[in-house]
């Protein structure tokens, strides 16, 4: 059978549009366009350019197999690298005449008859395509706690995700809410030069020290000259990562034998906070591991200074000059900065995506969010998500489980052109994989370890993570079954 010429619409260019865009034109796949709501490529490492900002996996490991960088400048690469990186791969596989930049995607329906989906954008341009794949991940939408108050406050304001580097903080005083991945960045950096800085904390993380190190120039020139020093190195981090932190975290046996490990480098990295109280509020008490790890060697340092405060009394209200928490006691602030996260729960929100029977996506999803591999749904044909329910990753790089799935949705494209008018999963293979999955994570510290998260959705659903190894899901991606799916001619 010939093969038709099918038109593809990715949303999103950043790791994961770009890694599919890459292997859909391997394939030969010309008519492709990449939306994309922001000005350039780069997803989260486009938007999140607070002080500090840097990746806490590895770059040797965090990039693509197909493009590796041999002159990362450090073993954690910072988000100005990153994106000079990521904008490197468009430029180099030459993406960029697909891209629509500054076109967010409202509305994708899908037209049964047509079998084609139907995509609107804010700028109010409406395309048709044969094949959808909603590339916008986990951790693109921010969250900001709904506060009484929240528009009365007079002062600056603003998300750790959309930081505002027109507005200078020296000599202010600051009010940071959350202690997570990206405030344990940005605090240290930003310390020196703000007047006062207090901040909110609702449970403490486990957080060790970063084993970052500067790549001198002859690591660099090695690398170059032998790919295969490189390549070891990259194998060496993911087995590190495989072998020994994945078990940790999802295997009831490596839980026991490697928390108190973990437990006990965290706690050494805490002993440089020098209040004893303050140390006790700084102590999780939950498992290593059921919240992301985190690594700083500054975070701790920082809070020791006479001029920085952590306060773990809850916010509950938003005045015009400050914050009010549940004592009563009121904290003033010239600028608050939102350290709160992501809607890690919406995946494709505030795009409304709406099937073959005119249900939405989130309709189908009220009860959780579930896709088939993470990636397809039922009563969504020739549609697939990446970086969708249930593929984080809690150890090791996400890039590599977006690999998986651009070489899976690869095939769905090459179905597609093959004949099939339309593929979509079936709903027993649905159920049986979510099922599967759902009972894999029952064990993992991640719904046994004693936190809330942002991989656990308000019933305790856990529609985050991905339960194995990244391996296990490589094997189940590497081919994608027909079987699975209802083909229509
Ligand atoms: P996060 O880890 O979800 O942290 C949000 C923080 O805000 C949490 O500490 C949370 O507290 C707190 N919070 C929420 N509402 C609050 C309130 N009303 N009052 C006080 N605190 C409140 O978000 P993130 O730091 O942006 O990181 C999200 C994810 O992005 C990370 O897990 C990681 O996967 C990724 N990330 C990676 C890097 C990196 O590679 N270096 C950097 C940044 C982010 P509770 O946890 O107690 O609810």
């Amino acid at each position: 059978m010939g093969r038709r010429e099918l038109s593809i619409a990715v949303v999103g260019s950043g790791f994961s549009g770009i890694a599919l865009a890459v292997g859909l034109k391997k394939a030969g796949f010309t008519d492709l366009t990449i939306f994309e709501r922001g000005d350039g490529p780069g997803g989260v490492w486009r938007d999140n350019t607070y002080p500090g900002a840097a990746c806490d996996a590895p770059s040797h490991l965090y990039s693509y197999s197909f493009a590796p960088k041999p002159d990362w400048t450090r073993r954690f690469a910072e988000q100005p690298e990153i994106l000079a990186y990521l904008r490197h791969c468009a430029e180099r596989f030459s993406l960029l005449p697909h891209c629509r930049f500054g076109s967010e995607v409202t509305e994708a329906v899908f037209d049964g008859a047509a079998r084609r989906w139907r995509v609107r954008t804010a700028r109010g341009e409406e395309r048709e395509f044969d094949l959808l794949v909603a590339a916008c991940g986990q951790l693109g939408n921010p969250a900001v706690p709904s506060l009484p108050g929240l528009d009365s406050f007079t002062g600056t304001v603003f998300h750790s995700a959309r930081w505002d580097h027109d507005h200078d903080l020296t000599g202010e005083k600051v009010v940071v809410v959350g202690n997570g991945a990206s405030a344990i960045q940005f605090v240290p950096l930003i310390a020196p030069d703000v007047a006062d800085l207090t901040v909110f904390q609702i449970e403490p993380n486990w957080i060790s020290r970063k084993p970052d190190r500067v790549y001198p120039r002859l690591r660099q020139r090695l690398n170059r000259r032998l790919p295969l020093v490189q390549k070891a190195s990259r194998l060496g981090i993911f087995l590190w990562f495989e072998l020994l932190l994945n078990p940790a975290l999802t295997a009831p046996a490596g839980r026991r034998l490697l928390s108190a490990h973990i437990r006990a480098l965290c706690l050494f990295a805490l002993r440089s906070v020098k209040n004893p109280a303050l140390r006790r509020a700084l102590t999780p008490d939950y498992e290593p591991g059921c919240k992301r790890i985190l690594t700083s060697s500054e975070y701790y340092d920082t809070l020791n200074r006479p001029d920085v405060r952590v306060v773990t009394r809850p916010i509950t209200e938003v005045a015009p000059d400050g914050v009010r928490t549940a004592d009563g006691v009121h904290h003033p602030a010239d600028t608050i900065i939102w350290a709160t996260g992501f809607r890690s729960q919406d995946f494709v929100a505030p795009m409304r995506v709406v099937g073959s029977d005119g249900v939405e996506l989130n309709t189908a999803w009220k009860d959780g969010a579930r896709a088939y591999l993470g990636m397809a749904v039922a009563g969504f044909p020739n549609f697939f998500l990446m970086y969708g329910p249930n593929t984080n990753v809690g150890s090791g790089s996400i890039v590599h489980m977006l690999e998986s799935q651009a070489a899976y949705i690869v095939q769905a494209a090459e179905l597609l052109a093959g004949g099939a008018g339309s593929l979509e999963v079936r709903d027993d293979v649905l159920d049986a994989h979510d099922a599967a999955v759902q009972r894999r994570l029952s064990t993992t510290v991640w719904n046994q370890g004693g936190c809330d998260s942002w991989y656990l959705d308000p019933t305790r659903r856990n529609t985050n993570n991905w339960p194995g190894y990244m391996t296990g899901y490589r094997r189940r991606t590497r081919r994608l079954d027909p079987s699975d799916y209802r083909l229509l001619p």
